[in-house]
């Protein structure tokens, strides 16, 4: 919509809606391609010599990956940045969140293939101790707190 009709109207941009915002971001599959390299990077068996007791089988990891699809939400928030759905084993990312950015992206998708992994491989769920140690394998938190409540 054009910038000047808008002022008149008393819209601002960012209220504005457009089809075009419902396509992936372009760097959703890069974000995506590095959070699942990091995965198999920190957790699978086949990177080390004399695997920990938490390592997990690469081939485990790829059927995670498998199993969730990635899927996108649009609406403009400044709550949730993203959400695990075991049922429908389904990952969304919200593309609407205000803080929404490639390594925002990244961080979220990390987050949510941790509570797939979770659920498929332990037939657990939540932000428990386990889950914090495979994330944190994975990307540093900055505010536990605050992720466990805009992650879901
Ligand atoms: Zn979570």
């Amino acid at each position: 919509m054009d910038a000047g009709l808008l002022k008149q109207l008393g819209i601002n941009q960012d209220q504005v809606v457009q089809g075009s915002q419902k396509q992936f971001p372009s760097y959703f599959d890069s974000a995506r391609d590095k959070a699942q390299t990091i995965i198999l990077n920190r957790v699978a068996k086949e990177f080390y010599p004399d695997p920990p007791h938490w390592a997990i089988p690469e081939e485990q990891l790829h059927r995670v990956f498998e199993s969730y699809s990635l899927t996108g939400n649009w609406r403009k928030t400044n709550r949730q940045l993203g959400i695990c759905r075991h049922g429908k084993k389904e990952i969304s990312i919200n593309f609407g969140h205000v803080n929404m950015t490639e390594e925002q992206c990244y961080r979220t998708i990390v987050h949510e293939y941790i509570h797939a992994l979770q659920y498929l491989i332990f037939n657990t769920s939540g932000h428990d101790k386990q889950f914090w140690f495979y994330l944190h394998l994975c990307v540093p938190t900055l505010n536990k707190h605050l992720e466990q409540r805009i992650i879901k």
